[in-house]
């Protein structure tokens, strides 16, 4: 397997919902075949937005637009027909949500039968049995297929809802906040799902996440955003151990559990002083963090700092560095 090679490549990528207000501006990255690649950000950052337009489903918004390219293999999948974007995409909620009607059986080949594609008998049975044995759901739920998903447990639903995204066999699963909504003994079990997906069948996956302790515990590649842009990119290690952007290290900074070791006792939480600028500020030629950084400079008010690589695939838009 390459296991460098690209799955996703978006090519100066900016979406709009209101004409020259930017939720995203100008986004360049490649996400790795095989890897998961975590999004970090402030709320509002255009997270969601970006993970969103990978699967078309930003199309439901009829005034938004889309500029730039978002490669699948190299093709622009903004170009072609959704309903096959979403099969080679497969989506998977902060909330876990099984179709309500339907048994555990049904959901999980839902997205056959949502595109049209029919299959024997037999076919569904090995799918329903490989796609929750993948998940670990086979021996909970085996005596129990044919009974509606809702009755599971949270949990549970959440792996039923990624055994239905694994059974089309997307090339890559896209999660928002996969685990936020979960207790945090099912979270856990999640995350070693995740693991498991990447290790047994090769899974790639983008996954949106607050939480830098996900980020730690799953994540191989991490992009941050702030304010609809990318700021920094770099493996799991760069972006927590040697974070370069102002608000990377500010934002490693308010979480405990990264400084607090056993000897160090309790720390006051940080803050980042400021707010996160409003959409009206957002499409403007400047640094979007200048307000908040401690260490600002004059230009960063006149022009967006460019990306640049600072060591081998760690990257970082900021003019200390520029
Ligand atoms: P995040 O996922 O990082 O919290 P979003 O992508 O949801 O951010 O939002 C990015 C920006 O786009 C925010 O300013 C948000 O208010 C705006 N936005 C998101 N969804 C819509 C929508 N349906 N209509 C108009 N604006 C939206």
């Amino acid at each position: 397997m390459q296991i460098d090679h690209p799955i996703l490549q978006f090519k100066n990528v900016s979406i709009s919902y209101t004409p020259g207000k930017n939720a995203v501006n100008h986004v360049n990255a490649d996400i790795k075949k095989n890897r998961i690649t975590a999004i970090m950000g402030p709320s509002g950052c255009g997270k969601s937005t970006l993970l969103r337009a990978i699967n078309r489903m930003h199309e439901l918004y009829p005034d938004i637009r889309i500029s730039g390219e978002i490669l699948m293999d190299n093709r622009n999948i903004l170009k072609m027909n959704p309903m096959e974007v979403r099969r080679m995409a497969g989506m998977v909620f902060q909330r876990p949500n099984p179709f309500p009607t339907m048994s555990i059986f049904d959901n999980v080949i839902a997205g056959y039968k949502l595109n049209g594609i029919r299959l024997k008998k037999k076919e569904k049975e090995e799918i329903v049995e490989t796609c929750l044995t993948n998940v670990g759901l086979w021996n909970e739920v085996k005596d129990a297929l044919f009974k509606k998903g809702t009755f599971l447990s949270g949990g549970q639903q959440q792996r039923l809802c990624i055994a239905r995204a694994l059974a089309l066999k997307p090339e890559v699963f896209l999660m928002d906040e996969p685990t936020s909504a979960l207790d945090v003994t099912v979270q856990a079990q999640i995350l070693d799902l995740l693991r498991e997906m990447q290790d047994r069948v090769g899974a790639s996956i983008i996954m949106i996440t607050h939480d830098l302790g996900v980020v730690a515990e799953v994540s191989d590649k991490v992009a941050v955003m702030y304010a609809g842009r990318k700021v920094e990119e770099g493996s799991v290690e760069q972006i927590l151990f040697n974070p370069q952007h102002p608000y990377t290290k500010a934002l490693k900074g308010c979480i405990p559990h990264l400084q607090r070791t056993p000897s160090s006792g309790r720390h006051r939480l940080h803050e980042i002083p400021g707010m996160v600028l409003g959409m009206a500020e957002l499409g403007k030629d400047r640094c979007s963090f200048y307000e908040r950084c401690p260490c600002g400079k004059p230009e960063c008010m006149e022009h967006n700092p460019p990306a640049k690589a600072i060591d081998a695939g760690h990257e970082v838009a900021c003019w200390l560095y520029s």
